[in-house]
């Protein structure tokens, strides 16, 4: 098959530009049947380099069914009105890598508050720059995963302090509590972890905790350890530890 294009691409040799162009299209299309349908992975990827028409990727983008493929793609689409027609016409699995290579912010801010599917809204939210669109997705997204995509991308400590207080999901407060600086801020967030987060002493069953935040001694230790909670039994005294 790759022989057969070889031969096409020769005609791209044509001294009328327009017949030049048009070859290089049906050349393509050639192409696009390979890297859709060749049993051979890498001849489907060979097939999908050759390939530069912005029309025939996004036919790849959409309508192929190896997911490699698919993302290769995408990555080679530079034209952002085909990237915006992918997230919005189609209904494929890699809608959200079309939407990461997206930076019209209406566009963005669009699709992170409409498209049904939360990973495309979370992976637009993870592009958008006004921080009260952010902080709207933050405190209104009905899926966790979007919200604290939008926490993530947040600098204001006081909205990020509401955040980290108040969200139903304790990864969305812990994303947002990592982006606070403020220690005595820091210190609230714990003990509302600690009212949140009812701990059962693991020696003798007591749910009468005392609760006392310090400093992670090693932050890298995990994502979120860089403040760890410490619930002191009071009828045992035992010492149970939980990261922030
Ligand atoms: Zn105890």
């Amino acid at each position: 098959m790759v022989g057969d294009v070889k031969v096409v691409e020769m005609d791209r040799n044509d001294s009328d530009s327009e017949v030049a162009r048009e070859t290089t299209i049906e050349n393509e299309n050639v192409l696009s049947d390979i890297a859709k349908n060749d049993k051979d992975f890498r001849v489907r990827l060979d097939a999908l380099e050759m390939i530069s028409n912005m029309d025939i990727l996004a036919d790849i983008a959409m309508n192929a069914t190896d997911s490699k493929i698919v993302s290769k793609a995408i990555e080679k689409i530079s034209d952002e009105s085909v990237l915006i027609g992918i997230v919005k016409n189609s209904n494929g699995p890699f809608r959200n890598e079309a939407a990461q290579k997206i930076n019209d912010q209406s566009v963005l801010i669009e699709i992170a508050k409409n498209d049904e599917d939360f990973v495309v809204r979370a992976a637009s939210a993870q592009k958008i720059s006004d921080e009260s669109v952010l902080t709207d997705i933050a405190k209104n997204d009905e899926n966790s995963y979007v919200r604290r995509a939008a926490a993530q991308k947040i600098s204001d400590e006081s909205v990020l302090t509401d955040i980290a207080m108040n969200d139903d999901d304790a990864y969305v407060r812990r994303a947002a509590a990592q982006k606070i600086s403020d220690e005595s801020v820091l210190d609230d967030i714990a003990i509302n972890e600690e009212r949140l987060t009812k701990v059962i002493c693991d020696k003798c069953g007591s749910e009468n905790m005392t609760v006392k935040s310090h400093k992670a001694p090693n932050p890298d230790y995990s994502y979120c350890a860089w403040k760890i909670i410490d619930y002191i039994c009071n009828d045992c005294g035992n010492i149970v530890s939980k990261p922030l």
